[in-house]
């Protein structure tokens, strides 16, 4: 490594031919190439939310609801206590306490799941579960910590509670401790609108008006083809100039942690015959992801055969990692072509694939959480481009979000990307970010 750097240095390989004009070199033009935010809008412009379907309530979760939910009863749906305790007439309990107990006679026991067959005239109560339905006559519940039961119950004289009395020593307000119907959800109630995100809350909201199932916008399925000579998958032997095949299984894992369902196409060798035929295997999926073959490699042949399978255009986008990218279509399914190197998919795909996936699963909000840091080191952009650089973020000592980079930035570097928990954006046109500079950084975790 050492002897190719020094090597590179002495004949000066970084250098653009001086004699070449810039203007016939596009993929260093930073003027003809598109911004990172025309590329996302075109991505963007090209998908849809995928047409609903009905799916049983725990497949839905993290998904998005396509139609709106009334409740067509209430929720609870009939008068209930809150507590465990003795149903009363408020009234009954006036004056009480502790060195002056009311006491009344216990004329029942209600447990929950059972309808209430007592009824509480003056001078009587019913001992309550929470959750059983308040007896006819009751219109107020107190709690057993506000009775002599437990006192009863230390001195082991409770005896049979269903025919002895109990003393009340806190007076109680009508309603207190009683849920009446439809305190939670009434019937009319949106409980979930069109477009909602389908969280616990929401799943356990529809179980509670006894829906089983719910419309959805469902989980993409996307097709992950690798391409490359050179690529080979885990499990088989490594041969000379071989390199294993990490960017399937990173996009693939990125595809399930948004909520789509990866479709492994494997790898396609850089001939047209395999890499057609990988291709037809995708038909039917919501996305197709390439990655490798978009860059400017003389055997990256890719966009060839895409441009004739379908309407492709090959950009340059002005980012860092990640510049060559392919977006366009293979019959009616949306392609996004990705460079190869490993960082440089990951990102793209962050980039322009999540936020894809998002919108054909109906996501209103198709940015990522992002959260304002401040630089602790100097990071240079030259070539501006925006540049995602693999970061850190934690909070200093008095309670600030601080970041720093993550280790090498180079677009090979899968390591750094998992020692990252953020991708610090630094804008195009700013040459060199200082410390002390207030940051956006779209979180990874
Ligand atoms: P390409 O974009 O095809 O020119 O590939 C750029 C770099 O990414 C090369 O060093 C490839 O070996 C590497 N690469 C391509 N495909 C993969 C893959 N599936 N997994 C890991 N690295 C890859
Ligand atoms: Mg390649």
């Amino acid at each position: 490594v050492i002897r190719l750097v020094e090597t590179a240095r002495r004949h000066d390989l970084s250098m653009p031919e001086p004699e070449t004009p810039l203007v016939e070199r596009p993929w260093e033009d930073v003027a003809r190439m598109l911004s990172v935010d025309d590329a996302l809008r075109i991505v963007l412009d090209a998908v849809h939310p995928l047409a609903p379907v009905v799916v049983p309530l725990l497949e839905a979760v993290g998904l998005v609801a396509a139609e709106p939910v009334v409740a067509d009863q209430a929720i609870p749906p009939f008068t209930n206590s809150a507590m465990d305790g003795y149903a009363v007439r408020a009234s009954d309990t006036l004056g009480a306490s502790v060195p002056h107990p009311v006491r009344l006679r216990v004329v029942g026991q209600l447990a929950a799941g059972y309808a209430s067959r007592v009824e509480i005239s003056s001078g009587t109560a019913a001992r309550i579960m929470t959750g059983a339905p308040l007896p006819d006559g009751a219109d107020a519940v107190v709690r057993f910590e506000e009775t002599d039961e437990p006192e009863r119950a230390a001195a082991g004289t409770t005896g049979d509670t269903r025919r002895s009395c109990v003393g009340i020593v806190r007076a109680a307000k009508p309603y207190d401790n009683v849920r009446p119907p439809g305190e939670d959800v009434a019937p009319g109630d949106a409980i979930v609108r069109a477009g909602a995100r389908l969280r616990p809350a929401e799943i356990g909201l529809l179980a509670a008006i006894n829906r089983a199932t719910v419309a959805v916008h469902p989980r993409p399925r996307v097709a992950i083809l690798s391409t490359g000579d050179e690529v080979i998958d885990v499990g088989s032997r490594l041969q000379p100039g071989q390199i294993r095949n990490s960017n399937s299984y990173t996009l693939a894992a990125m595809v399930m942690r948004a909520g789509g369902i990866p479709v492994m196409l494997g790898i396609a060798r850089d001939r047209t015959d395999d890499l057609t035929e990988k291709l037809n295997l995708a038909r039917g999926a919501d996305l197709i992801v390439t990655s490798g073959g978009v860059s400017l490699g003389d055997y990256d042949m890719v966009k060839d055969v895409l441009r004739e399978q379908g309407t492709i255009q090959i950009w340059q986008v002005r980012m860092k990692p990640g510049k060559p990218l392919a977006f366009g279509r293979i019959g009616s399914t949306p392609l996004l072509g990705l460079p190869g190197n490993p960082v440089a998919a990951a990102v793209s795909f962050e980039v322009f694939g999540i936020p894809a996936m998002r919108r054909m699963m109906g996501h209103a909000d198709l940015e990522p959480s992002t959260i304002e840091a401040t630089l602790i080191e100097r990071i240079d952009n030259r070539g501006q481009r925006r540049h995602f650089v693999r970061a850190r973020v934690a909070r200093s000592p008095g309670g600030e979000w601080q970041v720093a980079t993550a280790g090498q930035q180079g677009a090979g570097v899968l390591s750094s990307l998992a020692r990252a928990n953020g991708l610090l954006v630094i804008p195009e046109d700013l040459e060199v970010a200082e410390p002390g500079m207030r940051l956006p950084v779209r979180m990874l975790d």
